[in-house]
């Protein structure tokens, strides 16, 4: 596993967050995000999103909302990583 870097670990951190990445890949992640600024933002403000969009939707297909915002991010981050 080299190092890694904000730009080319959104995406991996997005699976971290989804708890999907084998046990090596997982502790290199954290112990990146330990020590960086932004993904530790990253990191919260992806934790805190489905929960603030929960409260906002609380009568309605949170599920679906969720699945879809998740669908969202990822198009995002794609593109994101995709320009550096
Ligand atoms: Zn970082």
């Amino acid at each position: 596993m080299n190092e890694i870097v904000c730009a080319s670990g959104v995406e991996l951190l997005m699976d971290y967050l989804d708890g999907v990445l084998p046990e090596d890949v997982r502790a290199a992640v954290d112990e990146h995000v330990a020590g960086c600024p932004r993904c530790i933002a990253f990191v919260e403000s992806y934790r805190a999103m489905p929960r603030i969009l929960r409260d906002a939707t609380a009568a309605t297909l949170p599920a679906e909302v969720e699945a879809s915002l998740r669908a969202f991010l990822r198009a995002r981050t794609t593109a994101f990583r995709s320009r550096h």
